[in-house]
């Protein structure tokens, strides 16, 4: 019975009525392309558009004030050929079974492009955290974990934080799950407490990949490093770090924003002394000494390099044209949509890809799920070098593809990646 008739009013489904704008058939898109250049056999094909599990869940937890609220919460696993499934929970208003399915095939992709022994997943909880208690959400978390444990585990599925859940979640995750297995289980989450088996380095690792790529595409450019523009979409972990990172290896960071605005100063920023002014003032906009400006116009700039490290389809048909950036490093997931690739192709911008760009917090999500596994703890040096030598290499394997193909570093990104799944589906046959 259609919701006219019965005249209730229902949350629209928003995974069947976004149309262009649906994140799971924008990664089809770019999928579709690769698959064709790779001359991918159709049947691999067929399986690789398909998520392997979608689970939905009812999430009922007691409000604060005694009722009962249900949330739904989903989990899909895209693909478990290479390992067990890795991929983050977002708690977030925006959240679709569509969404989770375009960012649980994106950590599939991810995963093989810097070549980690895991397969992709995703989860995420349709609520509002920010009008909720820690309570309420320690009581969301714990509810959510135990709907999907079934999933769940160091060999099958192991979460991290995405959106709106932080370190303090995942100890909750590590905890509901621990307390039903009987015994601790370190390793079934990631983004943990660095005291409860977390990874020295997990903070920073998106940023410092971020950086790292960023580098060797100046280096491939023949481009000095030292004074290179840069301009930050987002000032958050991702962003802030990248900033900070390159501002040390002599990068100037000229513009920045977070979701109030941005700010710009074409002598670079000193980017500690803004880190300190948004730990005490919360927003970037009233940083002295800099012009004031809108996130749109800081997409637009004059700049060497472009970081969107905020939210996703932020680049699109409409300002595509605009960007003057020669870089783009996407730390964000998805802030370009499929759209926009050709027009920045054509007006011959590098775009660093999110699957190959934001890649070093997953590669070190991989060494605390090691490190838990192994009970032996390495330090930040050993760390932050095994991440780099991971960047690097994933770079150079991606640069090297699209050269031998005369394609975008996008399109390159994702055959190195689908080309290492099909290989293990074609090694492993199909189980009937
Ligand atoms: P975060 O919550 O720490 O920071 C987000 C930043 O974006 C904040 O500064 C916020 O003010 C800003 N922002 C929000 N809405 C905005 C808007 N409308 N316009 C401009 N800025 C806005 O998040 P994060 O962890 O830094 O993640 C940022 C992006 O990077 C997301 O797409 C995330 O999926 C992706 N990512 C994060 C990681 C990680 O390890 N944290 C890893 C891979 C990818």
């Amino acid at each position: 019975m259609s919701h006219a008739m019965t005249g209730m009013w229902m949350r629209p489904e928003k995974d069947t009525f976004l149309g262009a704008e649906n994140p799971f058939e924008s990664m089809m898109a770019r999928f579709d392309e690769a698959a064709h250049h790779l001359n991918l056999e159709p049947g691999l094909r067929k399986v690789l558009r398909h998520p392997e599990k979608q689970l939905i869940v009812a999430v009922p937890i007691a409000r604060d004030n005694g009722e009962v609220e249900v949330f739904t919460g989903y989990r899909v696993l895209y693909n478990t050929a290479r390992g067990p499934a890795k991929g983050g929970i977002r708690f977030d208003m925006q959240v679709t079974l569509d969404e989770v399915k375009a960012l649980a095939a994106w950590m599939t992709w991810k995963c093989a492009v810097v070549n980690l022994p895991f397969g992709g997943s995703k989860g995420g909880v349709v609520c509002d955290p920010a009008t909720m208690s820690i309570g309420e959400l320690e009581r969301l978390t714990r509810r959510y974990t135990s709907g999907i444990i079934d999933m769940l585990g160091p060999d099958s599925d192991v979460p991290a934080p995405d959106v709106n859940t932080n370190e303090r979640m995942m100890a909750w995750i590590m905890d509901t799950y621990s307390m039903h297995k009987r015994h601790t289980v370190t390793a079934v989450v990631t983004g943990k407490p660095v005291s409860m088996g977390g990874s020295l380095g997990r903070r920073e690792a998106t940023g410092r990949g971020c950086m790292i790529v960023t580098r060797e595409a100046l280096k491939q450019l023949q481009r000095p490093i030292e004074g290179t523009r840069v301009a930050v979409q987002g000032f958050g972990n991702v962003g802030s770090i990248s900033a900070l990172l390159m501002a040390r290896h002599g990068m100037k960071i000229i513009a920045l924003s977070d979701k109030d605005g941005g700010i710009y100063n074409k002598n670079g920023f000193d980017i500690p002394e803004v880190m300190q002014h948004v730990k005490e003032h919360k927003v970037l906009r009233t940083y002295k000494g800099a012009d004031v400006i809108t996130n749109a116009e800081l997409l637009e700039l004059d700049t060497d390099v472009l970081v969107p490290a905020a939210l996703e389809n932020v680049i699109t048909d409409d300002n595509a044209a605009k960007i003057k950036a020669r870089i783009i490093c996407e730390g964000a997931n998805g802030p370009t949509s499929a759209d926009a690739d050709a027009i920045l192709q054509d007006a011959g911008i590098l775009v660093v890809p999110d699957i190959l760009a934001n890649a070093g917090g997953v590669t070190v999500s991989y060494f605390e799920w090691v490190q838990d596994r192994g009970g032996f703890f390495w330090d930040e040096e050993t760390v932050n070098s095994r991440l780099e030598k991971i960047m690097v290499s994933s770079y150079q394997e991606c640069a090297a593809m699209a050269s031998r193909n005369n394609l975008s570093m996008r399109i390159a990104a994702y055959m190195v990646a689908i080309d290492r799944v099909a290989a293990v589906h074609r090694l492993r046959g199909m189980y009937a």
